[in-house]
């Protein structure tokens, strides 16, 4: 189908974007990789009246990497995490295994990690990584910028802590110590599908091999991405075992919320997400040479 009629706006500069953005209010949508809102309008699921093109704006386009933060601009495709120089690094592991499944190959050269967070669909990969590695999202409103939790800027299908005449600057990755690895387990139907499930685990280990902390959260599981804090809570303190990872896999099982589709049902959906967190955390246990 053909998108209804809409004005074009490129953006050459932040500020100009967002002189568009306040002008034009609940009317304007931000184009990014346009992989998700392009598609959206196609289909008349979304008819914005103005969309602000930000892909000019270069001091947008950063991976940057310090011992606190990854720190992940709004036009960074996904093809620039997938090709990251650091990627190969054990404690992102959570990040690298997401950003080989997204999608497919093509999309992730136009795709964004903001814009997927910014779309927040139910099946969305980036939103189940970043509820795990316990990210937050840099938004600039009218009073300047502010960050906001990864949980808190989620709020329910297709929507975000992004307000009229917002824009999300980059996300904000806690860059993991060396006792921490990751892991991402996505089932698809095939390559280039969302998600049927999925589950991000990220753990950080102490010295006497115990866990200091976990994420644990799922995708296509609910009306966004989850968290599952009761095997967080679980897993804290505990020496990883096998018995640990059941009652964790039997949390998230519990947690799961999905809905049925063409992809599965309800009981098929919810019987991956307990697998998939026991598969991710016995992966990231063994990334950290831990057999449990
Ligand atoms: C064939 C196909 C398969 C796909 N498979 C998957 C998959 O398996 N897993 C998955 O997670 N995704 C998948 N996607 C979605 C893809 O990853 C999208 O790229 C992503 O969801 C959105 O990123 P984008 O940069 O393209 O955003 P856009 O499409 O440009 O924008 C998406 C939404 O976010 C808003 N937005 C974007 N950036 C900002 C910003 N900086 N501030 C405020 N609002 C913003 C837009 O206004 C729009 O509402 C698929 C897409 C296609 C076409």
């Amino acid at each position: 189908m053909i998108p209804a009629a809409f004005d074009y706006l490129r953006a050459h500069s932040t500020d100009e974007a967002f002189a568009y953005l306040q002008q034009h209010g609940a009317e304007a949508r931000v184009l990014a990789g346009g992989q998700s809102l392009i598609p959206a309008m196609r289909f008349r699921l979304a008819r914005p009246a103005v969309l602000v093109d930000i892909n000019e704006l270069k001091d947008l386009d950063y991976l940057r990497i310090s011992d606190q933060v990854l720190a992940i601009g709004a036009i960074a495709r996904d093809s620039d995490v997938e090709r990251a120089p650091w990627i190969g690094e054990r404690r992102w592991t959570l990040i690298h295994d997401a950003s080989r499944v997204v999608a497919d190959p093509v999309v992730r050269q136009m795709g964004t990690v903001v814009g997927s967070l910014c779309h927040n669909d139910p099946a969305g990969d980036w939103t189940a990584v970043a509820l795990a590695s316990r990210a937050t999202v840099v938004v600039r409103g009218k009073a300047g910028a502010r960050r906001v939790p990864i949980d808190e800027f989620l709020v329910d299908s297709y929507t975000t802590a992004v307000g009229e005449g917002e824009m999300a600057m980059g996300a904000e990755f806690p860059a993991p110590d060396d006792r921490t690895a990751g892991s991402y387990q996505k089932v698809e139907r095939k390559v280039g599908d969302f998600a049927t499930a999925a589950a991000a685990v990220q753990v950080s280990l102490n010295a006497d091999g115990t866990v200091r902390t976990a994420g644990v959260a799922l995708s296509a599981a609910g009306a966004c991405a989850v968290r599952v804090n009761a095997a967080e809570e679980l897993l804290a303190g505990q020496k990883p075992s096998a018995e640990l990872i059941r009652a964790a896999s039997n949390a998230a099982w519990q947690r799961s919320a999905p809905q049925a589709d063409l992809r599965g049902t309800v009981q098929f959906k919810k019987h991956l997400a307990g697998v998939l967190v026991a598969r991710g955390l016995r992966q990231a246990l063994a990334r950290l040479g831990v057999q449990a």
